[in-house]
Parts: structure tokens; C-alpha cells; sequence
């Protein structure tokens, strides 16, 4: 059974591939490889294009019988996107639309979309539970939300089903070690700060040391992108079984400091991270934990990766591999 998988040469997206391999589908991955990395496109054929072709998108359809679309493809820089909203709303939002015609045009009722703890902005409780308000803080927060709100349209107007699945930390690398994250340039915690304890970078920056958690740093809930790969692979199936539209948080419900995750850096990597404590950085709020009740009835879903050392573990044998 095809899976059109766009934005399949990315982080999560290859390791998706690789998942729904394993459980006996064939990934289709449509990706523009801008960000994503062709040798990351290993479980099943690359059509590289943009999702602003109409045509290609057309083109796809029509050459594989796709049974139902999960979509990665997208900008992720929370940052970039406050001062580029042009080109994050046009990719994000506009883009999903020719993706959602097409397969309208096509006849697939099911797509899994890659949302994310940002549509909730600061939150008002922890851990946020997916009917807490919607309040993004930043352009990107509000492009993933804008288009959860035209998947329900999609759904009342057209019939398709939609899993909505709002991440929190995705970090990690995949177990055997076939693929891994590598973001240009790299803003997350967990490469930044294996690449200074490898003596790669001179010292990680640490954004903020007075925010009101036990030590005064951010706590995020870390989940490994193979335990978010998984994910994917059940809620596509939920969707073809039941045909019901859901939104789920993915993470472990458990929230780790930056300092713990250091940490945990310094004991797998057995050197001391070189650290600069630094200012807060903009659109960071100080705790960020899910409340995952609903993946974990609806779906049947457990983390089993998702323990901070292996997370580390993963992502520092991936950051290690011979280039
Ligand atoms: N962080 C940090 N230094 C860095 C990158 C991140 O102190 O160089 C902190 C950041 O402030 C946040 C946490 O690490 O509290 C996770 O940040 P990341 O960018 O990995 O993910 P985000 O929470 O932005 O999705």
C-alpha cells in the first residue's frame, strides 16, 4: 500500500519512512529536497518537487495508487518565520492547499499532518492537554494552526479524515542508526550541545537561567523522533479503520530542564559541555509538557525510545557516524 509521504527526506519524515516500511507500507516521499537530504530517502521511491507545483502533485497521484498522505513538508524555524512570515505562510499554509487538492482531485481520505506544541503558545496549564487554548506566539505556531482549522473543513466539505499531531521536543536519531537530524543551520538543543561537548562548536549558549523552574532554566518534554515515527504510522491506520478525524499532543508527559539534558549529554558523550549562560530567547516559554491521554487510548500509542539517555544515546551515535 503507497503512503505519500511529503517532506519523507526530512528528520522526522525519513524516520516515518522507515516506519512504515517496517510495518508493510510503501513510502512515496514527495520532497523538494530544500531542506530534506536524498540519501535520507531510503524505504521507497523520491519524486523530488515542490508542493508548489500543482502539476507534480497531480502528476503523483495519478502514477501511484497513494492509499492516504502524511505531510512533513514545511519551514520550522520559529525565528525565521517572525521575520519571513511571506514565505512561511505561502510554503506552509498555501502549499498544503495544492497538497489538499490534489487529493481531493484523487480521491484519498486520509492524512496525517505534522502540527505542534506551538499552536498553544504560552500555556496557562501544564501539562497541556489538547483543548487548551490556542494562542501561537509565533508565524509558525499560527501556520500549523491554520491549517489543522482547513484539514475540519476538508473533512465536513470533502470527507477526508485528518490526525492532527502536535509534537513537542522532537529529538533523537534513529536506533540503527540509518538516519538522524540534520538541520542547516541547527538550532536545537540536543546537536548544538553534543557538538560543543565534542569540541565541534567553543561552548553551547544557554538561553535563560532565571525562568521560574527548579533551576532556572527551560523545561521541554523530549520525544524521540522513532516513538513520533510510530505515531504516524498508527494514526494513519486509525484513519483508515475508522474514518474520524482526531488531534493528539505527541510527548512523553515527562519535561526535562535544560541543565538535566546537559547533563545527560555529558554522561554519553563522558565530556563536559562548554556552556555561556545567555539571555532568554525571544518566544520561549519556561515549561512546555504534554498531556498525551489521548494518543496513548485512542491509538494504543506508548514511547518505548523515549527515556532522556537514549534520546542522547541515538542522537549522539548519528552525530558521530563517519561523514
Ligand atoms: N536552548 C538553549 N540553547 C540552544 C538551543 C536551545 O538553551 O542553543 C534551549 C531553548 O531555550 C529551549 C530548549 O533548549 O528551552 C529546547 O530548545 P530547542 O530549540 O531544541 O527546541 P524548542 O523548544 O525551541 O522547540
Amino acid at each position: 500500500m503507497n503512503v505519500l509521504v511529503a517532506g519523507g527526506a526530512g528528520y522526522i519524515g525519513s524516520h516515518t519512512a522507515k516506519a512504515l516500511a517496517a510495518a508493510g507500507y510503501t513510502p512515496v516521499v514527495f520532497d523538494s529536497l530544500e531542506k530534506g537530504h536524498e540519501d535520507a530517502v531510503r524505504w521507497g521511491p523520491l519524486i523530488k518537487a515542490d508542493l508548489a507545483d500543482r502539476d507534480a502533485l497531480r502528476r503523483v497521484f495519478a502514477g501511484y495508487s497513494i492509499e492516504g498522505v502524511i505531510h512533513f513538508a514545511a519551514y520550522i524555524a520559529v525565528g525565521e518565520s517572525m521575520k519571513e512570515p511571506v514565505r512561511y505562510f505561502r510554503n506552509n499554509v498555501a502549499n498544503t492547499l495544492n497538497l489538499l487538492e490534489a487529493m481531493v482531485a484523487a480521491g484519498v481520505r486520509s492524512i496525517v499532518f505534522s502540527s505542534t506544541a506551538a499552536v498553544y503558545g504560552d500555556p496557562e496549564t501544564v501539562p497541556i492537554a489538547e483543548d487548551h487554548p490556542y494562542r501561537p506566539v509565533s508565524a509558525y505556531g499560527e501556520t500549523k494552526l491554520m491549517v489543522e482549522r482547513m484539514l475540519a473543513w476538508f473533512d465536513t466539505c470533502h470527507g477526508i479524515a485528518s490526525a492532527r499531531l502536535r509534537y513537542f521536543n522532537a529529538a533523537g536519531a534513529d536506533p540503527d542508526g540509518e538516519t538522524g537530524e540534520d538541520h542547516e543551520p541547527e538550532t536545537h538543543l540536543v546537536p548544538l550541545a553534543l557538538a560543543a561537548a565534542a569540541g565541534k562548536r567553543a561552548h553551547l549558549d544557554l538561553f535563560g537561567t532565571d525562568y521560574p523552574t527548579p533551576d532556572g532554566t527551560c523545561i521541554r518534554d523530549y520525544i524521540h523522533v522513532t516513538d513520533l515515527a510510530h505515531a504516524h504510522v498508527l494514526a494513519l491506520k486509525h484513519l483508515q479503520r475508522s474514518s474520524q478525524s482526531f488531534t493528539a499532543n505527541l510527548g512523553t508527559g515527562s519535561g526535562f530542564s535544560v541543565r538535566e539534558v546537559l547533563r545527560a549529554v555529558e554522561r554519553v558523550v563522558g565530556r563536559p559541555v562548554p556552556v555561556v549562560e545567555k539571555s532568554r530567547r525571544e518566544g520561549d516559554p519556561a515549561s512546555l509538557v504534554a498531556d498525551s491521554t489521548r494518543a496513548r487510548e485512542l491509538l494504543g500509542w506508548t514511547p518505548t525510545h523515549s527515556s532522556i539517555d537514549e534520546i542522547v544515546a541515538t542522537a549522539w551515535r548519528w552525530y558521530s557516524r563517519a561523514r
